[in-house]
């Protein structure tokens, strides 16, 4: 058997319909050829090599009642019906049928061929080769027989076929199961085949290898990302895998040939888990909860009916076969227009799995048209589906690393788009700090140029308060000052006056006024002038301050050349005693004006309010007065005291 050619898994799609149109009707005119002939074509056994049955060279015969191999061998030529397939194979019987062969040894050595049956899902096989010489060998094959006890225990079932120099013989084989009865057959010499199923082995391990190594691959991406898409991808990968495992035989003959529950159910259960996995994939992969509508319904009955029929598998119930080859359709045909409207809408997953899914269907086409007859037996159709499982698988491990890749990038210009924001945000927080700090700044200096003119402002006022002040107490002190002799004038004389007389009153203690009038004061006038008069004034004022001392006391100006002064706690004897003293000090007074000097005398009133009297102050100053106009009457220049004050 020659390795699968390397194109086929180039261009698989062209080819594959290169094929179907090319060898249809070939095939279909073979068959149409050998059904006209009652008895099958001798299989010439010649030189070494691998000989191919082919339709022509079976007939069979369907069980109705049962039957011994004797009395098959001895059924007559129209018992017997001709297969009307490319292939030898009448789709699945509810009845076992037997084939004939008969085989010829065209060599003049005996020979020790094998018989290879490649089908392994046959339930019941029984082989029969009645030798020329009469014998006859039987051998019991199998799903229902332990796949170690068979003979040669191999991927396929095989039948030893000695023939003896020119020996002609007679085979049946005798089979029965629920799957299509179908007899791939070849007859090889034994080193030959020994060393082209080593080849086949090897494929298969590759091809083993490749699902194996997407499944673990995608297993760890799913312990790594959690997507559920990895996670039912290894699931199918590993059903897929299983299946090629029991399609091909290798789990009967090396894994779980000992087991008659695996034999015959495992297969069958492969499938259900492989289309159950690989629509739970497309769910999640093509993300079809987020579309919803009739999309995710389909997908939904799909996952719904493998899931039960894989339960119901599991629980015995093993007559599902026929529901679930058209539903092995529906789910394909489901998958692919679901995934190509969803490539119309713009989903990029959905291309990969358009693609990979097309590529699936197609070479499994192959496998199914061989299966049902419509295709021969060859490389192509054998090992499509298989093909077609390692492109499907590779193509969607694409698919699901580019969008690995499309999601990564999706994170980092996410990433970058969130970096830039923040950068953003920061240089104008930063902004915001620094328009703070100015604004802080300028607050900070405006409040203190402010406080700089508030105080200087103060300051400024503070000043002018003072000034206000000291100009109040300066037209205050005018106010109450006589100008001429810097002596208080009346009007402060009489404020002063009844001050103390309240005070005096209060405190109970005495209080007098004296009173003075220069004499013929009008004469100095007259004879010196005016100015002589003020001087005269001014020094009569410095001889009272100088006389009186005392900070209780008054001197003031009364008017003209009129003078008072209120001595506080003071009596009018003591009262008459100071008037007399200014009295005799202003005829000291020596004035020189126009070489001769100015005669000054005055004449003075004193009266006194005596403890517990009360007095106004006109009262005072009537009596003072009347004192001054006697002491005027009296001659002038003395001193009198008011008699009505006389105690
Ligand atoms: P007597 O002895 O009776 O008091 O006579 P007298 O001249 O002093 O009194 P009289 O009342 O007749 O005159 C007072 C004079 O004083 C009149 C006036 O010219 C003068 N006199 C009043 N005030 C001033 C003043 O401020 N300066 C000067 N130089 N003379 C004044
Ligand atoms: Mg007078
Ligand atoms: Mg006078």
């Amino acid at each position: 058997m020659s390795p699968i050619p390397v194109t086929l898994l180039l261009k698989p799609l062209t080819l594959l319909l290169c094929l179907i149109h090319v060898l249809w009707p070939l095939t279909a005119a073979a068959a149409d050829a050998s059904a006209e002939q009652s008895l099958p074509a001798t299989i010439h056994v010649g030189s070494p090599g691998l000989l191919e049955l082919q339709p022509v060279h079976a007939r069979y015969h369907l069980e109705l009642a049962p039957l011994s191999a004797q009395q098959v061998f001895d059924l007559a030529a129209g018992e017997w019906a001709a297969p009307e397939k490319a292939t030898i194979n009448i789709g699945p019987q509810k009845h076992a049928a037997w084939f004939r062969f008969h085989i010829k040894n065209e060599l003049n050595t005996d020979v020790d061929r094998l018989l290879e049956l490649r089908w392994p899902h046959l339930r019941d096989i029984d082989f029969y080769q009645r030798r020329a010489s009469g014998e006859v060998i039987h051998l019991k094959v199998g799903l229902s027989v332990n796949g170690f006890e068979h003979y040669m225990n191999n991927t396929s079932y095989l039948f030893p076929l000695p023939l003896a120099a020119g020996e002609s013989s007679d085979v049946l084989i005798r089979v029965h199961g629920n799957s299509y009865l179908f007899l791939p057959l070849f007859i090889w010499d034994r080193d030959l085949f020994i060393a082209d199923h080593g080849n086949q082995l090897m494929w298969y391990c590759l091809a083993f290898g490749a699902l194996l190594a997407m499944m673990l691959y995608n297993a760890s991406l799913y312990v790594f990302t959690r997507d559920r898409s990895y996670y039912f991808y290894s699931l199918y990968a590993l059903s897929i895998l299983i299946y090629e495992i029991s399609a091909t035989g290798i789990g009967n003959r090396y894994l779980w040939g000992w087991s008659e529950w695996a034999r015959l159910n495992v297969f069958v259960l492969s499938i259900n888990m492989s289309f159950l996995c690989g629509s739970l994939f497309a769910r999640y992969f093509l993300g079809l909860e987020q579309y919803g509508g009739w999309c995710k319904w389909l997908n939904s009955i799909t996952v719904a009916f493998w899931a039960g029929s894989g339960l119901l598998v599991l629980l015995g119930v093993t007559e599902v076969y026929g529901l679930a080859e058209s539903m092995s359709l529906f789910t394909c045909f489901a998958a692919l227009i679901t995934s190509m409207y969803l490539w119309k809408k713009g989903n990029v997953s959905a291309r990969y799995f358009t693609i990979a899914w097309t590529a699936l269907i197609v070479f499994t086409m192959g496998t199914v048209m061989m299966l049902n007859g419509s295709m021969p037996y060859n490389a192509f159709t054998q090992y499509g589906q298989i093909i077609g499982f390692v492109l499907e698988m590779l193509l969607l491990s694409f698919a699901l690393a580019e969008r690995i890749n499309r999601e990564r990038k999706q994170r980092e210009e996410a990433q970058q788009v969130a970096l830039q924001l923040q950068t953003e945000i920061s240089d104008e927080r930063e902004d915001r700090v620094q328009a703070q700090q100015q604004l802080l700044e300028l607050q900070k200096q405006t409040n203190k140029e402010l406080e700089c003119r508030v105080s200087e402002r103060t300051d400024e006022l503070e000043k002018a308060m003072s000034e206000l002040e000291a100009a109040n107490s300066e037209l205050e002190k005018l106010s109450v000052t006589d100008p001429l002799t810097t002596l208080s004038n009346r009007r402060y004389f009489d404020e002063v006056l009844e001050r103390e007389l309240q005070r005096s009153q209060r405190t109970q203690k005495p209080l007098a006024l004296v009173m003075v009038d220069l004499d013929h004061f009008k004469q100095i006038n007259d004879n010196y002038g005016h100015l002589a008069g003020d001087d005269c004034l001014r020094l009569v004022a410095a001889t009272l301050k100088k006389l009186v001392t005392r900070g209780t006391d008054l001197i003031a100006r009364y008017g003209g050349e009129e003078f008072v002064v209120i001595l506080a706690d003071t009596t009018e004897d003591d009262a008459y005693r100071v008037a007399e003293r200014i009295r005799s000090e202003i005829i000291k007074i020596h004035l020189i004006y126009g070489g001769s000097r100015i005669p000054m005398s005055a004449s003075l009133g004193v009266a006194g309010v005596a403890m517990g009297r009360v007095m106004t102050p006109g009262q005072l100053i009537g009596a003072a007065d009347d004192a001054l106009y006697q002491a005027k009457n009296s001659g002038r220049n003395r001193s009198v005291v008011a008699k009505t004050n006389v105690s």
